[in-house]
């Protein structure tokens, strides 16, 4: 029976009945015990709703045995099946994105609209994989030698993992997962415990769809299922994305172990406003990206640095739009910005706050104050500015993954993207200008990897790649797209002779030439 939670955005507060999520293991739910589980919380209300498991080392090897069992049926099964079980994924997703999007309200707190955005552009990437039989193409080099042909084959590893944010519960995982199985992979996806409903919807259709029992699996926990997937030696590849500490130390242990991994990680960006920029726009662009999904995106741009005079034109433009944003609960209408995932979380941007006005910068907008009036106990936050923020500041290095944001003055754009450059993370950035030259300038000397020219949010479509650089990245590849193939595939070079009847060359112990 499957246990997905009840309807949003609500459902089942407090008390002995709260529903139990499930593993989901061999195309099933596995059952656990209460003491096993931890609590998931309504960040809107505060309240309990439902408890996930703890999985650790035993669920762990169940999926990979699963996983394993199931490969060789899935890395044969003809491409277009495959693909026609990714065209079924893609029509379920697309007939359930509502009540995917507000499971992700539900558990996560950001707005419904913001996460059915969420839902279609991690569509995109399963639709990507619907196109399978093109893009697994090996090569054929005839004549590599006399007579001879050279067939360059791609084939999958055998059992990958994922381990996935709480931050975006759909779309990061199908950045992941639709490369992993289309590319014939059986998979394990270890995802947050934070924001689980939507994780059981999507297992749930994929068996719906027709995968193959095995081939995708669920084991929810923390550190300990963490540890048993770096270890687990029937594991070929990882791909992670979360914070940077757990993403170094999740690259670090799983390639000591002989595994591929990917860690996509932390992020601090910055946009550039020089002075010629379109003001309104920018500051359009400014509030969207640092306060929506109340900042708990990688790709928002939290400082904002300015050029010359711009700073002054657009922090009125910024204070003007932050005046009129709506904090509340996400499936209500008409609200921009939710609460912040956890409360745990919402007192250590309290602390960054406090740490901000400790350092010096001016405190433009204050978010600490805010309480909202129906709901008490959710875990609200107002948004915060603060200019005259510098590199010398905790609050200018470190991630705070809320809704600060901070403006930086410079004298030149040398200056600006010098401080870019120099920033510990990479992951994205913006320039706002007029000036084709200067755009142009920013993405040939910006050493960062996803770059937006009047676009705040430059998350490219989910059939390019996404990556990061510094420390917002333990990788050799990006994710998705060709780079992602590449990860998970094995290239064979296959080496082939026809003997002709009648032509038998000599015998020769030289090492054979390619002439
Ligand atoms: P997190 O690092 O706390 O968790 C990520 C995953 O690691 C989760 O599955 C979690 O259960 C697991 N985990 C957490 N602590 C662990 C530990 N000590 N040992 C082993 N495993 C552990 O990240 P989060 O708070 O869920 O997500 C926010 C972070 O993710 C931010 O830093 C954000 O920038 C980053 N992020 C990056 C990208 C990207 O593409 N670069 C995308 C989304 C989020």
């Amino acid at each position: 029976m499957t246990t997905r939670l009840p309807s949003p955005p609500d459902a089942a507060p407090g008390g002995a009945a709260l529903p139990i999520l499930s593993h989901w293991i061999d195309g099933h739910p596995v059952e656990v015990l209460p003491e096993t589980t931890g609590p998931v919380y309504n960040p809107a209300t505060g309240q309990v709703i439902a408890r996930v498991p703890r999985g650790g080392a035993a669920e762990v090897e169940a999926a990979v045995r699963a996983a394993a069992a199931a490969f060789p049926a899935w890395r044969d099964t003809p491409l277009i099946a495959r693909s026609q079980v990714f065209f079924a994924y893609r029509e379920l997703v697309w007939r359930h994105r509502e009540e995917m999007a507000a499971l992700i309200t539900r558990d996560h707190g950001k707005t419904f609209p913001d996460a059915l955005a969420e839902v279609m552009r991690g569509l995109e990437t399963v639709e990507y994989a619907c196109g399978l039989p093109t893009h697994l193409a090996g090569m054929n080099t005839p004549n590599v030698s006399t007579k001879v042909d050279a067939l360059t084959l791609r084939q999958p590893l055998g059992v990958t993992a994922g381990i996935t944010p709480f931050n975006f519960p759909v779309m990061v995982p199908m950045w992941i997962y639709p490369i992993a199985l289309m590319t014939g992979n059986a998979f394990v996806w270890k995802p947050s415990s934070h924001t689980p409903g939507a994780t059981q919807l999507q297992a749930e259709l994929w068996s719906e769809a027709g995968l193959p029992d095995g081939v995708f699996n669920v084991v929810y926990g923390g550190r300990e299922a963490v540890a048993a997937i770096l270890e687990h030696r029937g594991i070929a590849a990882i791909q992670f994305v979360g914070s940077t500490a757990v993403g170094r130390m999740v690259h670090e242990r799983g390639t000591a172990a002989g595994k591929r991994v990917g860690a996509y990680t932390g992020a601090k960006n910055a946009m550039v406003v020089l002075p010629d920029a379109d003001m309104e726009l920018t500051a359009d662009a400014a509030i969207a990206s640092g306060f929506g999904s109340a900042g708990e995106r990688c790709m928002a741009q939290t400082l904002i640095i300015t050029v010359g005079d711009a700073g002054d034109r657009l922090r009125p433009l910024m204070e003007e739009r932050i005046g009129r944003l709506r904090i509340g609960p996400g499936m209500d209408e008409g609200v921009d910005m939710g609460p912040i995932y956890s409360a745990e979380h919402r007192d250590a941007i309290i602390r960054w706050i406090d740490r901000g006005i400790e350092e010096g910068a001016e405190l433009v907008a204050d978010g600490r104050p805010f309480h909202h009036p129906e709901r008490p106990d959710g875990f609200f936050l107002g948004v915060t500015l603060f200019d005259g923020v510098t590199p010398a500041m905790d609050i200018y290095r470190e991630e705070i993954f809320g809704p600060v944001l901070g403006i930086v003055r410079t004298a030149t754009y040398d200056q600006a993207v010098g401080l870019i450059n120099a920033h510990q993370y990479g992951n994205g950035t913006a320039i706002f200008t007029t000036d084709g030259g200067a755009a142009r300038r920013f993405q040939l000397e910006v050493d960062v990897p996803m770059i937006g020219i009047n676009v705040p949010i430059p998350v490219p479509a989910g059939y390019l790649s996404f990556g990061g650089t510094r420390g917002s990245a333990f990788a050799d590849l990006q994710m998705r797209g060709e780079d992602s193939i590449r990860f998970f595939t094995r290239q064979k070079e296959v080496t082939v002779r026809w003997p002709e009847p009648g032509r038998r060359g000599a015998l020769s112990l030289v090492f054979p030439g390619n002439s």
